[in-house]
């Protein structure tokens, strides 16, 4: 097959909800990865913050691969020994008491939107079940998730959504004062928003929230599905702000490549779900558990992080050097970056030449693999440069 017949297939089967960029690609290896004419592209991207260990890690090949040799699924009915050792280590890790294993992040924001409510229910009866978002966030594609996202672009169409979300300014203490009245029993945000544009949360801000959420027994949700598991040099972000959230979500990077979600919540909150009120067929598959604990083990050390915030801050600087580079925001690996152009249009550019990139919004996004080498990051910049230089 040539690319041209896997654009046509595509085109002819798939439904057209993606915009893709021009290439098909077919194997890779590090931040490495190679299209269907065996051209080879240095990555930017993990997929969108999920290859967290580069293609085709040996170690994570070989945990994967024994775990699918030896059992692919069971039935949450059973038990499973790879999943709870699996769970015991994400709980370790996020200083969290329980998980909710599920296979995405929009699945683990359905858990928590759920959890806060059901919270809320048990304790306060019913009528206690708004929650506030942020405007300009990204919590998912679900009819749900998407009520809760704060993007009204991204509401045509799908009309008429779950009830009980409302969207406020971020950064404005008094704004969330002023929005939680009665009826509230959550505050939900990201602490750098990806999708929104990489934009990093006030510090003060987030510590006021949840001291209001403390004082009124609110709780606050923490969507670390884009920011989590060491994107931003900390298991989570959360850390950087030296707050903890009563329920935190993470997917993306915590499969490195398989779908693994999981909602994380406090002591308090840890028995609210009971058998029969949330469930996943798919959820805390062995072979996506197997990834997960392997992902864990390797980036679960502080060498491993330390060495995330070295190739940060030499990244930032890098960055910061480039002329046609405005402004560089964000944290860990986690980078957004302005320039005058169009970003869609640099970022078509760079994968013509070799770079895969993302954008957000209108800036270009760096979320490349957390074990990328400078040399690869090296190599990615020079391509991003002669780009943006012509
Ligand atoms: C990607 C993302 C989601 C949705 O995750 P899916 O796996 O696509 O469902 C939710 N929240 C944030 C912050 C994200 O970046």
């Amino acid at each position: 097959m040539d690319f041209n017949k896997v654009k046509l297939m595509e085109k002819e089967n798939i439904m057209p909800t993606y915009g893709r960029f021009s290439v098909a690609l077919v194997s890779g290896k590090g931040a490495t990865a190679v299209d269907i004419e065996g051209k080879k592209y240095i990555d930017f991207g993990s997929g969108i913050g999920v290859n967290s260990l580069g293609y085709c890690d040996d170690g994570w090949v070989k945990a994967v691969s024994e775990q699918m040799a030896k059992l692919q699924h069971i039935s949450n009915l059973y038990y499973s020994p790879i999943q709870v050792e699996f769970a015991e280590k994400l709980c370790k890790a996020t200083g969290f008491s329980k998980a909710f294993l599920c296979n995405s992040g929009a699945e683990a924001n359905e858990c928590a939107i759920k959890l806060a409510r059901k919270y809320s229910f048990d304790k306060y009866g019913s009528g206690r079940d708004k929650i506030i978002t942020l405007v300009n966030s990204f919590h998912g594609r679900t009819v749900t998730t998407l009520s809760a996202t704060g993007q009204d672009a991204m509401h045509n169409y799908f009309y008429p959504f779950t009830e009980g979300f409302e969207y406020i300014k971020a950064n404005d203490i008094s704004v969330l004062e002023n929005a939680a009245k009665d009826g509230i029993c959550a505050v939900m945000l990201e602490c750098i928003q990806g999708e929104g544009g990489i934009l990093p949360i006030d510090k003060d801000y987030l510590k006021a929230v949840r001291e209001l959420c403390n004082k009124n027994d609110i709780m606050l949700i923490i969507d670390e599905v884009q920011t989590g598991i060491g994107r931003t040099g900390k298991i989570l972000a959360q850390e950087h702000f030296n707050i903890k959230a009563d329920i935190t979500t993470v997917a993306k990077g915590i499969g490195a490549g398989l779908p693994l979600g999981a909602c994380l919540c406090n002591d308090n909150l840890a028995n609210v779900m009971s058998a029969g009120t949330h469930g996943s067929t798919f959820g805390g598959n062995p072979v996506a558990c197997a990834g997960g604990k392997y992902v864990l083990d390797i980036v679960n050390n502080p060498e491993f992080l330390n060495e995330i915030n070295e190739k940060s801050e030499w990244l930032f600087m890098q960055l910061k050097s480039i002329p046609q580079i405005k402004e560089v925001r964000g944290m860990g690996l986690m980078i957004g970056a302005d320039i005058d152009a169009d970003a869609k249009d640099i970022a078509s550019k760079c994968v013509e030449n070799g770079l895969l990139i993302l954008t957000a919004k209108a800036s270009l996004r760096f979320l490349p693999p957390l074990n990328i080498t400078y040399d690869e990051l090296k190599r990615g910049l020079d391509i991003l440069k002669s780009v943006l230089e012509k």
